[in-house]
């Protein structure tokens, strides 16, 4: 059987799929406790952590070119570091 997709699957990477974003979550890396469970809930799979260098802290940022602005990751963040900032383009 044939199946006719908009797109293939595993793709996601090779298209930039968050320019029609609403609102992007804005992540407060001093309250920011490193679980990850951010990263683990993006369905988009564009939240990832960052070192900084000089405090050797260790907290997440997302990509904004694959980001939704679905506000899950802010939704789910147990210390309310990630609030959902409306965009100004
Ligand atoms: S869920 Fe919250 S505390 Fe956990 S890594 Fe993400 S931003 Fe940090
Ligand atoms: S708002 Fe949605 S798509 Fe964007 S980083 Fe959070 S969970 Fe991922």
């Amino acid at each position: 059987m044939k199946i006719n997709l908009a797109v293939s699957p595993g793709t996601t990477k090779d298209c930039k799929t968050g320019n029609w974003r609403v609102y992007y979550p804005l992540i407060d890396h001093e309250k920011c406790i490193a679980c990850g469970t951010c990263a683990r809930v993006c369905p988009e799979g564009c939240v990832f952590p960052v070192k900084d260098e000089k405090s050797k802290k260790i907290y997440f940022e997302k990509d904004l070119d694959y980001c939704k602005g679905c506000g899950i990751c802010a939704e789910e963040c147990l210390v309310k570091a990630i609030t959902m900032e409306l965009e100004r383009r």
